[in-house]
């Protein structure tokens, strides 16, 4: 469903449109690196506001999306365990492992229970005191510190059989690889506003002072997302690259301190994989020696093997702003969000679900 302005708010927005399009010269391609954000602007229909010279491509910021199928083929290993609870956030049940999904599991007699906050597993626990309780932490710098919190919290109360799966991911890194490795070629980048509420303005200095890329931290609403992108055409026709904090009611330059001391206290910096991207340095976080014990794979380790994904997938492609998700031949024949093929697809947040809901692929021919 596209989202309906007000009177007011349209004429902002007709008058932000109008200032965009005065300072595109030439066809400019800008990220949006957060799910949150893919989805906002579709409900807005804000691509079809912008001058066609402006190509807004999707980035790695859905966390469902860019957790690789080993990491589900894992925990749905541990839901076949006897006497281990499968606690996650709902939008985990439908993605694809290799052969099955969480979703698929419980159906056929699996202990997985969905949360919505990681300290319900906390309850769960006490209420099943001979059982392991596993909560899959997935997600950015958003929901770590939650995660790092209820860690802490089990501790305190000296719960015993609460363990995490740990897949939470950094952002600033993937941006870093997107340009270093991957040779992604934008012309500027919407962040995540939640995010960066977290970590603050500092870990994304670098996409300006290194690689001369104009950034703007935006929040979620249609003006927000107008005003950070007018930003951007700004800096771009002035030929600036420079770190603009557009969601200032809500991002403080600093970020979260306390969040930030939780998260730091409970996890490091580790490489990780990304679906689609491989093995990324310093972009995962994983429990620090003293919260070891609180890590299932410490506690009952399972083998899981490395298995390909579907080869005409272009989950990783569309993850990079390399593909738009209608480029692949799969999108909305073999994959649909009723019978998804890869994570975009599944998740409310990815790419190819977005395209999908809003018929984009239709009107942009
Ligand atoms: S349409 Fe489906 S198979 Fe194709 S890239 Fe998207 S999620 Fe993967």
């Amino acid at each position: 469903m596209v989202v309906e302005l007000d009177m007011e708010l349209q004429t902002m927005a007709a008058f932000l449109t109008r200032q965009i399009d005065g300072l595109i010269t030439r066809p400019i391609r800008l990220m949006e690196v957060c799910g949150t954000h893919t989805v906002a602007i579709f409900k807005a229909a804000i691509r079809q506001l912008l001058p066609a010279q402006v190509e807004l491509v999707s980035g790695p910021g859905c966390p469902v999306c860019v957790t690789p199928s080993r990491y589900l083929d894992t925990a749905i290993a541990y839901s076949r365990e006897k006497g281990v609870i499968v606690t996650t956030f709902g939008d985990m049940m439908r993605v694809p492992g290799t052969d099955s999904t969480l979703s698929e599991q419980r159906a056929a007699g699996a202990d997985i229970r969905m949360v919505y906050s990681p300290l319900e597993c906390i309850e769960i626990a006490k209420s099943n005191p001979l059982k392991r309780v596993v909560f899959l932490a997935v997600g950015f710098e958003t929901t770590a510190p939650l995660v790092a919190g209820t860690i802490l919290t089990a501790q305190a109360a000296g719960v015993k059989n609460f363990f995490v799966l740990p897949a939470h991911k950094r952002v600033p890194p993937v941006l870093q690889a997107l340009l270093s490795n991957a040779g992604v070629q934008v012309d500027g980048f919407l962040l995540p506003g939640n995010v960066c509420a977290i970590t603050g303005e500092q870990p994304f200095e670098f996409l300006a002072s290194q690689y001369q890329i104009p950034a703007v931290i935006a929040g979620f609403s249609p003006l927000e997302i107008l005003q950070a992108i007018y930003r951007l055409a700004k800096q771009i026709h002035a030929g600036e690259a420079r770190l603009e904090n557009q969601y200032k009611q809500v991002v403080r330059p600093e970020g979260n301190l306390t969040a930030v001391r939780i998260l730091n206290q409970v996890y490091g910096e580790a490489d990780t994989d990304w679906r689609g991207l491989g093995c990324i340095a310093r972009s995962g976080l994983v429990l620090r020696s003293t919260y070891h014990s609180f890590d299932i794979r410490t506690a009952l380790p399972v083998t899981v093997p490395d298995r390909p994904v579907h080869s005409a997938c272009r989950c990783g492609e569309v993850l990079q702003g390399k593909a738009l998700p209608r480029e692949c031949l799969l999108f909305g024949t073999a994959c649909t969000p009723e019978q998804p093929i890869g994570a975009c697809m599944v998740s409310v947040e990815g790419a190819c679900a977005a395209w999908y809901q809003y018929g984009s692929w239709r009107w942009q021919g």
